[in-house]
């Protein structure tokens, strides 16, 4: 208990800072038990402080700028006696990973690792109402880039990874907290390169991390979606060649002609649908929980004779679930032209590929060379192509664990598997066979949802907090020995 209360007094003084004064705890002293929801509730409150803080620093990606981030909450963690480790990885660039114990002897096959990102998105200033870096709270909400994205679970995994300690825990596993940089454009600071430098740091059999979410329907929980796998991106370049020339005698070989009318042919391309075991589990548990209209769709998608019309229908009901069903292809970046009056030797597209794991790109390109159908335009597969990782299983202890807590925390709202159509660096970790899970524990909306990765990013603190009450009990129910 003394230990427990100087845990406690530090986390006062802590609180006195001035930029976590601003959502400081109201009651300090909170007794030291992570099942109690009272403590819970005084750690997420502490929590929206760090929250409140990362907001500040500026982690853009480019360049990132992730050791900063890096450095404060190392500082956090020395503060609770937790020794942390910065693990540079470029110029500026870090990711910090800490470790409680289990035993002298490590077993990173148990091992469970709390995974977040200290990168954020860009912003465009412009169309912010508020300061994207100020951390402004308004109407219940903190505003902010990586409010949800990632910075939400960042400071949710270091609440509950400090309550651990805080608690002396009697741990049956590791406990491994790792803020990884890099996450967003997936490049020479990111997991993959942590991974293939330190994996000693960070190996173990279970790993928590964003990519599922607890889906919000009329202010009430409809399902809890646990990222067990996700989708797979390569960049394509539609390349359109012809004759440079003086455009007051235009020519059929303009390039721009050509690769508009591709870009035109793609873009209303729709892969064949191809349900994966995942998804499959998923649309079984949304029947049920969707109206009867939908429901009766969802139902009917693997029929023989109606198969093929449900699957429109359910495809046009909502983007993503379009993108669960298939390989998507979306035109993102067009370059041609060097001056008006002049007709290019060149045009270029971008198409970004989102394959379902299983799924090759080769039949998809051949399928485009197919549709395109014309001499003038070729397609090239960029480099920095991903790569699909083997799915996490529905059957292991910890995915259990998760649903359990999920569906007893939100009112019987069950947890569903869930394919991401983006992607995280769980998929480096399942290739490294980790039972990596996503789960941004935090109830949104999806008027809040869209804000990620766009303007006026925010988190109810309310939700922030039931999260991180949600994620305690997730990782208490797994790692503390009862
Ligand atoms: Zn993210």
């Amino acid at each position: 208990m003394v230990q427990i209360l100087a845990g406690v007094a530090a986390l006062v003084m802590a609180a006195s800072l001035p930029v976590a004064a601003q959502v400081a705890p109201e009651r300090p002293g909170i007794p030291g038990n992570p099942s109690q929801t009272g403590y819970a509730s005084a750690m997420a409150k502490e929590a929206q402080g760090w929250l409140a803080d990362l907001i500040r620093i500026n982690t853009s990606n480019p360049p990132g700028n992730e050791q900063i981030a890096a450095m404060y909450i190392a500082g956090i963690l020395a503060k609770e006696g937790i020794k942390a480790e910065i693990l540079d990885l470029m110029p500026g660039r870090s990711a910090v990973v800490a470790r409680l114990r289990s035993a002298a002897m490590a077993d990173p096959s148990k091992a469970l690792l709390l995974v977040a990102h200290l990168d954020t998105v860009p912003v465009d200033k412009s169309r912010w109402s508020v300061d994207p870096f100020g951390a402004v709270v308004k109407d219940g909400y903190l505003y902010g880039r990586g409010a949800i994205d990632d910075k939400g679970m960042l400071a949710a995994n270091l609440a509950v990874f400090i309550s651990l300690k805080r608690s002396m825990a009697h741990l049956n596993r590791d406990v491994i907290f790792l803020a990884t940089a890099d996450e967003e454009t997936g490049g020479d600071a990111s997991i993959r390169m942590l991974i293939a430098k330190h994996w000693e740091k960070i190996a173990a059999g279970y790993a928590i991390n964003e990519g599922g979410n607890v889906f919000l329907k009329n202010g009430k929980v409809q399902y809890t979606g646990v990222q067990a796998s996700e989708k797979v991106a390569f960049n394509v370049a539609v390349i359109a060649r012809g004759t440079s020339g003086h455009a007051s005698q235009p020519t059929k070989d303009n390039p721009v002609v050509h690769l508009a009318a591709a870009v035109a042919k793609i873009g209303n391309y729709s892969a064949p649908v191809h349900l994966t075991a995942i998804v499959k589990r998923y649309f079984e548990g949304l029947a049920p929980l969707e109206d009867d209209e939908i429901g009766k769709w969802i139902r009917s998608m693997d029929s023989a004779d109606r198969g093929e019309h449900a699957q429109r229908v359910i495809s046009d009901a909502s983007p993503l679930w379009n993108a669960m069903l298939r390989d998507t292809i979306a035109p993102t970046v067009l370059t041609a032209g060097v001056a008006n009056n002049v007709i290019p030797a060149e045009a270029r597209a971008n198409l970004n590929v989102r394959l379902l794991p299983g799924d090759t790109i080769d039949v998809v390109l051949n399928e485009l060379k197919k549709l395109v159908n014309d001499p003038q335009v070729r397609l090239e597969l960029q480099p920095n192509a991903g790569l699909a990782a083997p799915p996490s299983s529905l059957e292991s202890d910890f995915y259990a664990v998760i649903s359990k807590v999920v569906t007893q925390e939100f009112g019987g709202a069950p947890a569903l598997p869930f394919q991401s159509t983006w992607l995280t660096d769980s998929a480096q970790l399942r290739l490294h066979n980790v039972q990596a899970y996503g789960l941004v524990p935090f109830p949104l909306a999806q008027e809040d949802l869209r804000r990620m990765h766009g303007d006026d990013e925010r988190i109810p603190l309310a939700a922030f907090d039931k999260g991180v009450e949600v994620l305690a009990k997730i990782v208490t129910e797994f790692a503390v020995a009862h």
